[in-house]
């Protein structure tokens, strides 16, 4: 009573072998799911119906991990080593706007300071 045997009969797909059958739409063999990374790419790996989501999967643009949630993607990897990154992003990444006019206002403060100092002397 109740024992699960699997049974092989004739092996045709879609026959009605007791399992929960879809009605009124053509099975779906394969689903797509959206992964975002941090930089926005929208990658859609198509998935076969019976493999679990994994929670991340690698950009197909930039190869960062892309999350399913696309507010808060992955953080991206490979930072350290950097490879991906261009020297504009490290400039970037060194010098945020308010360093930059820090530098500028001290530049400037020397520039007049050497001035000042060349007219007196
Ligand atoms: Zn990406």
């Amino acid at each position: 009573m109740g024992s699960r045997r699997t049974v092989l009969r004739g092996g045709r797909l879609g026959g009605a072998s007791g399992a929960e059958v879809d009605r009124g739409g053509p099975l779906q063999p394969r689903r797509r799911v959206s992964y975002w990374c941090h930089a926005g790419h929208e990658t859609r790996p198509h998935l076969a119906s019976d493999v679990e989501a994994p929670e991340v999967w690698e950009c197909a643009v930039c190869g960062q991990p892309s999350g399913m949630d696309k507010e808060t993607p992955p953080a991206p990897v490979g930072v350290a080593g950097a490879s991906h990154k261009t020297p504009y992003e490290f400039l970037m990444m060194r010098r945020t706007e308010a360093e930059g006019e820090v530098l500028l206002a001290e530049a400037l403060e020397k520039l007049q300071a050497t001035r000042t100092t060349s007219r007196r002397g």
